[in-house]
């Protein structure tokens, strides 16, 4: 179905402006559960705002009316005069699900409070095989968003030959074949990479063209972290280039993962990588990207500097190589240079919640403190068990340049020890809308719901259309804004003052309800 949308937006604007005039005013009497009053309804097509109503029933959005239909009953009137009203935003990257694995009903909170009503998870390569086992056990337990899965061909590729460095035999590669076609059958979005980390730094692009045909047959679309997102190895256009091949190849809608020109020595480079998806666009191929709003990446210390050849096996192989007298230097070497290549020792910042003492200071004060070299200090960090940086290595001009695309989305990439994970949404806003101007209310808003929801085939969601679920962001346009930065990532942000989530309230005036409204999307075939 995706196949079918070209160029993004058109069809979404057609099928609201009829909705629209149809539900032209004076209906009949109908009694459903909330009325939502607002001067400021951005059905998430680009237009608005628009003055009206919005019905709910039962879960689904029932009618959008320049006025109330005549003797409507409502369990509920939500006065928005002063509110933007528009689709709950979908967050096509996250890492929500390592909270909701800790087995307990999980609120995502910090992503409620951003307006965020669905969250993807499995993205880089990661989450579990067993995509539908994993749906299932969520909706058991409870969760407060929406959320969708992809399969990870990290997650595939362990599962039939482990963390190990060599290309897949034949054999192989029939079973992990198999894998991704169970899962998409059990409703996964399609097929994640994160070729960049151990294992699917060890796949060549033909493994990965072999598996995203078998997502492409179910509908998939292809999600990757690149090989490189900086000039660690291939280089970050060599790595654009792969994922544009893979499309061809594979016949597979792509998307860029948190699109980015990571470290001094690819600053600039946007302009190549926007050329080249124009490109692809001009060439038939469907190339999207998702972005988030900051300029420092969240990694470790030892994602940020180990070679990657360094990494493979099990913790106690890798930890061995940093102790081996044989190995070490050339493993130093390596790491000085991805120091250089992230703006050194001043740029990456502590900000591990576990990490103690260490938190909140820069690798380069704690080498200082330690009276070592930076590279010895991270060695230390990285055998006493690593810990979470804020990388700051973006510049502004390729932010803004890939902001500016209409192929780009809102995402977090939301992790432990950086903000993303409590504020991408309204600091994107807050920055971007209201700050740099860069982005008008509706674009934004756009591009946080609608055209993510189109992107990847989400059905029946991301819109205000009548007939679509009633996720359903209601923000104050003067006080929505991040409320977490670097120091202290882990704040609520604030302005959402209603959240319905398939068509339950889950913040009521400001306040968290405490409501598991969520479910489990799985993608129909
Ligand atoms: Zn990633």
């Amino acid at each position: 179905m995706l196949n079918k949308i070209s160029p993004l937006g058109v069809a979404i604007k057609t099928a609201l402006c009829v909705a629209w005039l149809a539900a032209g005013g004076v209906a009949s009497a109908a009694s459903v559960d909330y009325v939502i009053h607002s001067n400021a309804i951005y059905p998430g097509d680009g237009s608005g705002p628009l003055a009206g109503v919005v019905l709910v029933d039962k879960g689904k959005i029932v009618q959008v009316a320049k006025r109330e239909p005549q003797n409507t009953q409502a369990r509920q009137r939500i006065d928005a005069s002063d509110l933007v009203v528009a689709p709950g935003f979908i967050d096509p990257h996250t890492h929500a699900c390592n909270d909701f694995d800790k087995g307990q009903p999980n609120l995502n909170a910090n992503y409620l409070t951003q307006g965020v009503t669905t969250v993807f998870c499995g993205n880089d390569g990661g989450g579990k095989i067993n995509v539908g086992e994993v749906l299932d056990r969520y909706e058991q337990q409870g969760i407060g968003s929406n959320v969708a899965l992809y399969v990870g061909h990290g997650a595939v590729r362990t599962a039939v030959m482990g963390r190990e460095n060599r290309h897949a035999s034949t054999e192989e590669l029939k079973q992990m074949q198999t894998l991704v076609a169970n899962a998409m059958q059990q409703g996964a979005l399609g097929l994640s990479t994160g070729l960049y980390y151990v294992p699917g730094n060890y796949a060549d692009t033909a493994e990965v063209v072999a598996l995203a045909k078998v997502a492409a047959r179910f509908g998939g679309v292809y999600d990757s972290h690149i090989r490189d997102e900086s000039s660690y190895h291939v280089g970050l256009v060599a790595a654009v280039q792969e994922v544009l091949d893979i499309a061809r190849d594979a016949h597979i809608p792509v998307h860029l993962a948190h699109l980015k020109a990571l470290g001094v020595d690819v600053w600039g480079e946007s302009k190549t990588i926007i050329q080249m998806v124009q490109q692809a666009h001009a060439n038939g191929l469907i190339v999207t990207a998702d972005q988030y709003p900051w300029k420092a990446s969240g990694t470790s210390v030892a994602g940020a500097l180990m070679p990657r050849w360094a990494l493979a096996g099990s913790k106690e192989e890798y930890h061995a190589r940093l102790k081996d007298p044989a190995q070490l230097p050339g493993i130093r070497v390596e790491m000085l240079d991805n120091l250089r290549r992230r703006g050194g020792a001043d740029s990456l910042l502590i900000s591990d919640p576990t990490a103690g003492e260490l938190r909140g200071k820069t690798l380069a004060q704690i080498a200082t403190e330690r009276g070592v070299s930076p590279i010895d200090a991270a060695l230390q960090i990285i055998l006493g068990g690593n810990a979470r940086v804020a990388s700051f290595n973006m510049a502004d001009q390729d932010i803004e340049a890939f902001m500016r695309q209409d192929w780009v989305v809102t995402s977090s990439d939301g992790s432990p020890g950086h903000p993303r994970k409590y504020a991408s949404f309204p600091k994107k806003y807050q920055d971007y809308v209201q700050g740099k101007k860069l982005l008008s209310l509706g674009e934004f808003i756009q591009r946080s719901s609608s055209k993510t929801a189109q992107i990847f085939g989400l059905t029946g969601r991301g819109q205000i259309a009548p007939g679509y679920a009633a996720d359903l962001v209601l923000f104050d346009a003067k006080s929505y804004a991040p409320k977490a930065d670097y120091m202290h990532p882990e704040v609520l942000s604030q302005g959402v003052q209603w959240l319905l989530v398939n068509g339950q309230v889950a913040i009521q005036e400001g306040e968290l309800t405490g409501k598991l409204a969520g479910q489990a999307l799985r993608k129909k075939i």
